[in-house]
This record gives structure tokens, sequence and C-alpha cells, in this order.
């Protein structure tokens, strides 16, 4: 029986988040700067065959999760061929992705039929005007439509990401959770984490839920009220609709963090808090075999933290510029 990933604190690894670009055809302003960054070449960037490559080691070691993230994994071609051949690995049982499904309408039939069934789609405004202004290029309608679409192919579950950026989209709590119960769609308010942008502010995910509360009777809890859960999740007594609060800064769950990411540059990083990077293409490129590979992961995990500080350097204002760090390369 192959040995399984366990770290130092007992937690066991079944989760790797891969992103396959660091470009985007958006800007969103939290997560790039607006001229963008300097894209990785093509020599830089982690070739498919090195993921699936690595997929396959961690997999025969119990890792049977992975989620497609970027930037945006729809700009980069060969995606559904990717995930056709993630989804032959023995022991991955679980593809997402997260897009900003600007793309979506172009891309959902083929990437549904090559075996990616779960999607998350990020949107932060129900303004044309303001999502325009807060992904600096983006199209609202796009994105409607790419949602449309991915619940028409049969993508389920289908779960919208929101980022509420205090004093800019902070007012249409009420509007997502009126758009959530009208489609039945599970959406998820995703604290606003303040990596390389240069908006510092954050609101809680505990004054979204009393927003939420005051306004909707039978507003209750179905499920995540467990110690560090990744996430908590309302329903209502008339609707379908979930909401969800994923709380990174205010209740981080590291207790149970399973989580592993690659970088669209190859390199492994053991937390999204912590800047410490170990380059994989480096290791694939040797003559290791499987068992070396293995073993170099399972000595890395010994490092991970028990749990991330984040929280304690955003109470000090200027401190979270990591300059180099914008979320599009590690994949949020
Ligand atoms: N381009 C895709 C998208 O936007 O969904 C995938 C990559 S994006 C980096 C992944 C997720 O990270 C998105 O849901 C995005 O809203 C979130 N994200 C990016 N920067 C963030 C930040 N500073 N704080 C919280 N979430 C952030
Ligand atoms: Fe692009 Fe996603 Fe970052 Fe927006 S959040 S700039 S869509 S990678």
């Amino acid at each position: 029986m192959p040995k399984p990933l366990i770290d130092s604190h007992g937690r066991k690894i079944t989760y790797l988040r891969v992103s396959i670009t660091d470009r985007c055809n958006l800007r969103c302003v939290y997560c790039m700067p607006e001229k963008g960054v300097n894209p990785l070449s093509h020599n830089e960037i982690i070739s498919y065959e090195g993921i699936l490559r690595f997929v396959n080691v961690l997999a025969n070691h119990g890792v049977n999760k992975i989620r497609i993230t970027g930037g945006e994994p729809l700009v980069r071609k060969g995606l559904a061929d990717f995930a056709r051949s993630l989804s032959k690995i023995t022991g991955i049982t679980d593809i997402s992705m997260t897009t900003n499904g600007t793309l979506l309408e172009k891309y959902a039939a083929e990437l549904y039929n090559a075996g990616l069934k779960r999607i998350n789609i990020s949107l932060d405004s129900l303004k044309e005007d303001r999502f325009r202004q807060i992904s600096r290029t983006g199209n609202l309608k796009d994105v409607l439509r790419g949602i449309k679409l991915a619940q028409k192919t049969g993508f389920n579950p289908i779960k919208i990401n929101t980022v509420l950026i205090k004093g800019i989209n902070d007012d249409e709590i009420i509007d997502f959770v009126n758009f959530a119960r009208e489609f039945e769609i599970n959406l998820r308010f995703i604290e606003y984490m303040p990596i390389g942008g240069n908006i510092t502010e954050t609101i809680t995910s505990k004054e979204i839920e009393e927003k939420i509360r005051s306004a909707f009777d039978g507003f209750e809890l179905i499920s995540g009220n467990g110690y560090q859960a990744v996430s908590k999740e309302y329903g209502f007594k008339d609707s379908n609709a979930v909401i969800g609060f994923i709380s990174p800064l205010s209740e981080h769950f590291c207790g149970d963090c399973n989580r592993l990411r690659l970088t669209a540059s190859g390199k492994l990083r053991l937390c999204l808090f912590y800047d410490s990077e170990y380059d994989i293409k480096e290791i694939l490129s040797g003559e290791r075999d499987d068992e070396a590979i293995f073993n170099w992961v399972s000595g890395l995990i010994q490092l991970k933290q028990d749990k991330h500080n984040f929280s304690e350097k955003a109470k000090k204002p200027g401190s979270l510029l990591w300059a180099n760090d914008f979320m599009n390369g590690i994949g949020g």
C-alpha cells in the first residue's frame, strides 16, 4: 500500500490546486496590477506533461482532488485535452476549475465532454459598469451567458465566487443573494485577502452574514459548523440556493488543511500565505523515479506551518504588499 502524504501536524494531503497560467483576459483590481504582470514565457511555464507526471505520482499517494485555476485557465490552449488526461489518472476522483467565466460560452461543452464536471465562476458585481470597474476590462454579459450555458451543459455543482470589497461592491450583498435564489445556485462570499494589491481593508464573513440574516427570514446554517470548516453554508426555507462563506482571514481553517498548490511557473507552494516555493520543474527534469519525487514532496510538506498568521500581518498597514506575488500566478 503506497504511503500517504502526511505532514508534521498529522494532516493528510489529498488536494492539489494547479495554476496552469499566469495570464488573464481580465485585470481584477484585487488580483493584478492594471498593466498586468510580465507574463511567463513559454519556457518558464510548467508543461501539461509535467503537471500530469506530478499528479500521477501524488495520486498514487492519496491525492484525489485537483482544482485547475490560474490566471484564467481558459486562456491556455489545450485545456480540454489536459482535463481529459487528468480525468484518466487512477485515483483522481474530483476535478474542478475556477474561471472568470468570460470564455465559458466557447469552451463549456468541450470541457464537460473532457471530464470536467464541477466549476466555480467568479463574479464580483451584477452591475455592468461596476463589473468593468472591478475587472478593468470585462463584460458582465459574457459571464452571465457563461453561467447560463454552464447550467444548461450540466456542470454540477456550479458555484459562484464573490469577493466583496468595502466601498466598491459591498452594497450588492442582497442583490447577490437574490441572484443566487433566482438561479437556485450556490454562491460563496470569499473574504478579500490583501495580497499584492493596494486595497487593505477586508469585509468579514460575519459582517456579510449579519446583513443577509437581517434581510431574509429562515436563513439557516446547513453545513460547515465544525471547527475550522473551509466553508460555512447557509440555506433558506423557501429556496434551493446555498450561500457559503469562505473566511481565510477571520476564521482560518488551517487545522484541516489538506492542500498543496502548484504555481504556473511550476513551483510547489505549501500555503497561499507563505511565499516559500519549491521548483518541481527541476525535480521532474532529472532522472528521478516516482518514488524519489514522492520522497521529495513528502519531505517538503513537513515544513507546512500549522497555521498562517496572515490576519496578524493584516493588522499592520503596508506590510501586506508582497512585491512579486500577485494572485494570478499562485491561483487563489
Ligand atoms: N481567473 C479565475 C477566476 O477569476 O476565477 C481563476 C483564478 S483567480 C486568482 C481564483 C480566485 O481567486 C477567484 O475567485 C478570485 O476572485 C480570487 N481572488 C483573487 N485575488 C483575490 C484576493 N486578493 N482576495 C480574495 N480572493 C481573491
Ligand atoms: Fe484574472 Fe481571475 Fe485574477 Fe480576475 S481574479 S485578474 S479573472 S486571474
